[in-house]
């Protein structure tokens, strides 16, 4: 026995033991039944150090997946307490890994930069995919904490391309999500759908119903963010049910919040007031302070709106005893505000006046140290932030019309409060601005992308092209295009279905956005018809860039969960000259692509002025 245990320890491990290789199987899906097994089952002092880490490295990452932040980091730095980086690297790399979840969902990203570094280094280094592929998901959510986007989009995208369709692995649909988060987070609703869509429909295949439940509520969230209400209610209203079933409570009160905010702004306060109670009683039981005390603040604003003012009072005591200023410092305003509102109903105006003045003032502050502020906007699931000061420029509205309506009774104590309501909502004014400027920044976005690749649409493209080649006019420098047409695309719908097909031209345009220089311009111009634009490029050089783009297509059909599908693309390429036009430099392209078509498919053509073509295959 002794020997045995001996043994073990100088075992390097490189995967999980029985009983917990076992176990890591449904940790992603059924996360508490992990916790209620191992909790009852702790490993004895007789056992090796080995059984003890994995142990508690298994209850780190269920309490993780429950989004227990605290408990989950208790269990991971208990379990590198076990192991070494020398002796069992493998092991202590996971616990590194879980340590550094732990602390993001704690609100520690920095903190939790250099586990996730280390990790990718040793998995690198010792080939071992799996790992890195867990390494690097963790990697970008913490960039989507930090926040840096364009790094946590780039690890997302390549976790995408690593990520199997394995249902009991970190797998492509979780990976969808969290891509969808980020594009949600920038606020292209456009953009995350499609991944929520693609992860709700592999989590429902798989009857994966945390999982199931958390891309619905963002798929939600996304639809009612560009205006399709009904649609988000349904999806936000089966996520909940599903989080009850699963009795994920957290998932339930996430869901009922923005379905009741919905309410809200539909005026059907009723509805709103059950949906808010059955929430706050979930976060209260799931010890939750922060949530609990947003959902006193809305019930108290709930009370206001309907005119019941000793009710808000009540509600806004409870706030109150949850409130804690430096560490809720993001609701601040929200609660100053409040407070204010509910002293005016209750006629305390130089209270009211005074409460105002103060929030102001720490709203200018707040503003400057906009860093934390951000931080805490960006966690989807822990964050409702903007969408409650869009309520809450609304709600100070009313309030000011309330105010004017009152005129005639408090006329003095009106126009000073009136004068602060108006500062306060100056100040809320800003922020709208500003989130305007990003609405409009979204729009641009919105008319010069296409929807499904990202990439920019028919339009746009030809608009970049003409600019393109007056550029290459006026400074006589190389300009090619090329025309890209995915070769017998109809059967490949056909065969795997147009979601299948959808899939493919998604993956068809990260394969390009990878595979090409910053400065090239994709547009998708037709169904599978792309237009490529390469600036300071000669033709002989363009024919290299594809040729090469055109081999690695055969990852495709992997990396869009077809294996056995065969995706091959023809390609034109014309090179400008003077004098072109628009139309008949495009001709040029198409004319190439369409002997490359006629060769046989699957090859470059390159358009020579003098009639002779080269093709490659
Ligand atoms: P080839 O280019 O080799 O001549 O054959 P093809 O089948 O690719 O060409 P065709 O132009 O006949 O058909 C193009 C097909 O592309 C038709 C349509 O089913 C498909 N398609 C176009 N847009 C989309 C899209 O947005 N999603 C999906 N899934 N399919 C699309
Ligand atoms: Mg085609
Ligand atoms: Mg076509």
């Amino acid at each position: 026995m002794f020997a045995a245990v001996v043994n073990a320890q100088q075992t390097q491990i490189m995967e999980f033991s029985e009983p917990f290789a076992g176990y890591a199987k449904t940790l992603i899906n059924q996360p508490q039944e992990i916790v209620g097994t191992l909790i009852n089952s702790k490993p004895t002092k007789n056992q090796s150090d080995i059984v003890h880490a994995q142990h508690h490295l298994i209850l780190a990452r269920a309490y993780y997946n429950l989004a227990y932040p605290q408990k989950s980091l208790d269990h991971a730095q208990s379990a590198l307490s076990y192991v070494s980086e020398k002796q069992q690297a493998w092991l202590y790399h996971n616990c590194k890994i879980a340590e550094s979840d732990a602390l993001e969902l704690i609100g520690n990203p920095m903190q939790a930069m250099d586990g996730v570094n280390a990790a990718i280094t040793w998995a690198e280094h010792n080939k071992h995919p799996k790992m890195y592929l867990q390494a690097l998901y963790s990697r970008g959510i913490i960039q989507t904490s930090l926040p840096d986007y364009v790094a946590a989009l780039s690890d997302f995208q390549e976790s995408y391309s690593l990520a199997s369709i394995d249902p009991d692995e970190l797998n492509k649909a979780h990976v969808a999500t969290m891509l969808a988060q980020v594009y949600e987070y920038r606020r292209e609703y456009q953009l995350a759908i499609p991944f929520y869509e693609e992860a709700v429909a592999a989590h429902r295949l798989h009857k994966a119903d945390l999982n199931l439940s958390i891309a619905l509520y963002g798929l939600g969230r996304a639809n009612r963010g560009i205006g399709k209400v009904e649609l988000g209610k349904a999806q936000l209203q089966e996520s909940a049910e599903l989080a009850e079933k699963i009795d994920d409570l957290q998932g339930v009160g996430y869901a009922l919040k923005e379905l009741a905010s919905i309410d809200m702004l539909e005026k059907n306060y009723i509805e709103a007031e059950v949906k808010l109670k059955k929430a706050a009683s979930i976060f209260a039981q799931a010890n939750n302070p922060q949530m609990n005390f947003i959902f006193m603040m809305l019930l108290t604003e709930l009370a206001l709106e309907t005119n019941k003012t000793a009710k808000a009072d009540i509600y806004f005591q409870q706030a109150k005893a949850l409130f804690n200023r430096n560490e809720m410092s993001i609701h601040a305003t929200d609660y100053d505000v409040l407070q204010a509102r509910l002293l005016f109903e209750q006629s305390h105006f130089q209270a009211a006046y005074k409460i105002l003045e103060q929030a102001f003032e720490r709203h200018k502050e707040l503003q400057n140290a906009e860093s934390t502020g951000q931080l805490h906007q960006l966690r989807s699931r822990f964050e409702m932030q903007l969408a409650q000061q869009e309520n809450e420029v609304l709600s100070q509205k009313n309030a000011l019309q309330q105010m004017q309506l009152k005129n005639e009774k408090t006329q003095n104590m009106q126009l000073i409060l009136s004068t602060a309501f108006a500062t306060i909502i100056c100040g809320l004014l800003g922020i709208m601005v500003f989130r305007n400027k990003v609405h409009k920044r979204k729009l641009v976005k919105l008319a010069t992308r296409d929807d499904l690749t990202g990439l920019y649409n028919r339009r746009y493209a030809l608009t970049l092209l003409e600019q393109q080649m007056s550029l290459a006019t006026r400074y006589a420098t190389n300009l090619c295009i090329a025309m890209l047409d995915l070769d017998f695309f109809k059967e490949i719908n056909d065969s795997y279905g147009h979601v299948a097909g959808d899939k493919v031209l998604r993956e068809f345009a990260l394969l390009c956005r990878e595979s090409l220089r910053e400065s090239d311009v994709i547009g998708r111009i037709g169904g599978e018809e792309f237009l490529l634009i390469l600036n300071h490029t000669t033709s002989k050089d363009a024919f290299k860039v594809l040729d090469s783009l055109r081999t690695k297509m055969s990852e495709l059909s992997q990396k869009a969960g077809l294996p056995e599908a065969k995706v091959t693309l023809s390609i034109g390429i014309a090179q400008y000259e003077q004098n072109d036009n628009l139309e008949n430099f495009m001709l040029l392209a198409d004319t190439a692509l369409y002997q490359a078509k006629n060769n046989g498919r699957d090859r470059v053509v390159v358009y020579e002025r003098n009639n002779t073509i080269e093709t490659s295959s």
